[in-house]
């Protein structure tokens, strides 16, 4: 099997992308190491995660969901989609990580619920 340690997901739209890079590079997820889901609404996008999701454990093991949305999203994702998302992305195997992204080029990460080690 080819492994790989993280599932990042994104909105598609292109105010965000550098600020991705950003925030993957803050992780210290390098290039080449991550399955890569870009849609619409990003992780808001139940969807594509379940989907995305399920192939990147299946196929490649990954363990790390990298999960986001951001402010003015076009699609109506918002801050609190993360948190479903959170829940999709354990029930499916994987340690989340969620990050509400901001178009001034920051972020915020925001604590999944209901976490119990
Ligand atoms: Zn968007």
């Amino acid at each position: 099997m080819h492994t790989c340690s993280h599932a990042v997901f994104g909105c598609m739209d292109f105010r965000i992308q550098g600020t991705i890079e950003k925030l993957l590079a803050h992780l210290n997820v390098k290039e080449g190491t991550f399955d890569r889901v870009i849609c619409a609404g990003g992780a808001a996008n139940t969807t594509q995660l379940e989907t995305h999701l399920g192939l990147s454990k299946r196929l490649h093991d990954s363990r790390v969901a990298v999960l986001s949305v951001h402010e003015d999203c076009g699609a109506g994702a918002v801050k609190e989609d993360l948190y479903k998302a959170g829940d999709t992305a354990r029930s499916l195997g994987f340690e989340p990580k969620l990050f509400y992204i901001k178009l001034d080029g920051t972020w915020e990460e925001v604590q999944p619920r209901g976490v119990s080690v």
